[in-house]
């Protein structure tokens, strides 16, 4: 089982206080998403599960584990980027097994978690071409591509899809719904899309200055806003 539980979970940078202690209960295999204004704190959110910022107090655990302080390489967390966060000089290939590289794994074996995860997006044609030879689309699955090689039991995704086209968009929201069905694992993922939002969403995190105005399903939080905040984030008048 590999539940996020976010206990008294507060971030400040110096004297700002950004995450005014969130407390989050996310189950095994969810698809959580994490919605709100600008600067409200989701990133930062996602980025205190990554490991990528140290939490100034309060607890994060994964599956059984206490991870508060545990580097995110050994967190079982792969956090998802935009596509222009490849290495443009290095190939599909190259830039799908670098982080596996990194962290000392053999060239078999990468080569082996590279042609099973370029299967499941579809990327087994294009394995040696370079960033630039490939579409918006493609480009982001290789992004995918990168945190699935490590089979991570959490899936981190800020905004991956902000910077891609409308129809594009809609397409990859489907295949990242597809991928949510066949690997099973628990994914945490920001947007400020609607309806990316309730198309995704198991459970819809509604975060408002640093701490969570409302959580539920995205039918709850739909019929049953507790205020106007979160109705203007979800769509339905109240
Ligand atoms: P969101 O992703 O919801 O737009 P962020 O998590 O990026 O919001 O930022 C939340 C707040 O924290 C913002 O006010 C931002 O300026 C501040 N912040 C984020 N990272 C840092 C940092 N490294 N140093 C100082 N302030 C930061
Ligand atoms: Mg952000």
């Amino acid at each position: 089982m590999t539940d996020v539980v976010l206990t008294k979970l507060k971030k400040s940078f110096g004297p700002i206080d950004v995450i005014h202690g969130v407390d989050l209960d996310i189950k095994s295999g969810e698809f959580v998403v994490f919605v709100g204004p600008s600067g409200c704190g989701k990133s930062t959110l996602l980025r205190l599960i990554a490991g990528l910022e140290e939490a100034t107090s309060g607890k994060i655990s994964i599956g059984e584990q206490d991870v508060t302080y545990v580097e995110p390489a050994e967190r079982g967390v792969a956090m998802v980027f935009q596509s222009y966060a490849l290495y443009p000089h290095m190939t599909v290939r190259e830039n799908m097994g670098f982080g596996l590289k990194m962290t000392g794994h053999d060239t078999a074996f990468i080569n082996e978690r590279v042609n099973k995860a370029a299967e499941i997006l579809k990327l087994d044609a294009l394995l040696d071409r370079k960033p630039k030879q490939l579409s918006g689309g493609q480009r982001q699955r290789v992004a995918i591509g990168r945190s699935i090689v490590r089979e991570p039991k959490v899936f981190l995704f800020d905004e991956p899809l902000s910077n891609l086209d409308a129809e594009l968009r809609v397409q990859m929201r489907l295949e990242i719904a597809k991928l949510h069905n066949d690997l099973g694992a628990t994914m945490i993922y920001v947007t400020h899309d609607q309806v990316e939002a309730m198309t995704l969403a198991d459970k819809i995190v509604v975060l408002r200055a640093g701490r969570v105005e409302q959580y539920g399903s995205p039918l709850h939080l739909y019929n049953d806003p507790d205020n106007q905040f979160v109705s203007g984030f979800i769509g339905s008048p109240k």
